[in-house]
């Protein structure tokens, strides 16, 4: 069985332009190589918006990313992202985006139109996924992943559900394609229920309490908007759910290569950052199409 390394959580919350209040619960900075692929995790709400009451967009304007990949998923409202490959989308309840920053894109993710006009409940995440360094480089792309494309299957002894969004789990595949093997599993565990899940040895482990309370490893609790890191030798662990809860699974193998963040690009030096600096700034990120009314 896994034993469990550590938890983390942030308390204090900071809003992410003027749409997105987050957590930010791991970064580059803190947890890279412990809970490599990923290098990153906002976690978004939950809250409550009311309706926007002037035609001001809620949310980020136009910034770069190169060298991984952002992945969003929202458990409820809508978000709408436009980047300079072209690629873009809206996302809704259960949908999630799956975007390679690659060589570079600069893109935008505001609030959706529907959100903004009638208002409503947001929560979601924003997960940033490493790139080998082979692929750092790799063209840009998006996938809007649609709620409809992630299978759901059903837990042992009915205790709830996983929709697969990548890898697989119990022989469903996940829609997302990703350039390294990752499991990403969204689960909803019903009150008082014990499952044991099964993920290969080697790869990273973590679990992150979207809502409700869990209980990991040797019986430690996992409380709401936690992460958990197990460790990554054994192949199987546990989650007890003591409420009904929501939980991620984070899993993947992990790239064990140099990681050299700053802001918004992750690369494996620091040369290879002042070099990401010195691109965008020179325009070869791409830029964002005006959109028809604005100035
Ligand atoms: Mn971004």
């Amino acid at each position: 069985m896994k034993k469990l390394l550590l938890t983390q959580r942030a308390d204090t919350p900071h809003l992410v332009g003027n749409g997105f209040p987050v957590r930010s619960i791991f970064t580059y900075n803190d947890l890279a190589n412990t809970i490599s692929p990923f290098l990153l995790m906002d976690y978004i709400g939950p809250t409550e918006f009311s309706p926007s009451k002037s035609s001001e967009r809620r949310g980020v304007g136009e910034h770069p990313h190169r060298g991984f990949e952002t992945v969003t998923i929202m458990f409820s409202g809508e978000v709408e992202h436009r980047d300079s490959s072209g690629g873009g989308g809206i996302i809704r309840s259960g949908d999630v985006q799956w975007m390679t920053a690659g060589s570079g894109v600069v893109h935008e993710e505001f609030h959706g139109k529907e959100i903004s006009e009638k208002g409503g409940a947001f929560h979601g995440l924003q997960l940033w996924v490493n790139l080998p360094a082979k692929d750092k480089m790799t063209k840009p792309k998006y996938q809007g992943i649609k709620k409809e494309s992630i299978p759901v299957v059903e837990l042992p002894n009915d205790a709830g559900t996983v929709r697969v969004i990548a890898g697989s789990y119990l022989g469903a595949q996940g829609p997302a394609s990703t350039f390294t093997p990752i499991n990403l599993w969204d689960i909803t565990l019903k009150a008082e229920k014990l499952v044991e899940f099964k993920v290969p040895a080697g790869h990273t482990a973590a679990v992150f309490v979207a809502s409700g309370s869990v209980e990991a490893g040797e019986g430690k609790v996992i409380e709401d908007a936690e992460l958990a890191v197990l460790s990554r030798d054994k192949e199987t662990f546990t989650l007890k759910a003591r409420q009904a809860a929501k939980v991620l699974f984070l899993g993947g193998e992990v790239i064990n290569e140099p990681i050299f963040g700053y802001g918004p690009f992750v690369m494996n030096s620091g040369a290879e950052i002042a070099q990401a600096m010195k691109d965008y700034e020179a325009g070869k990120m791409g830029v964002l199409e005006r959109l028809e009314g604005s100035d």
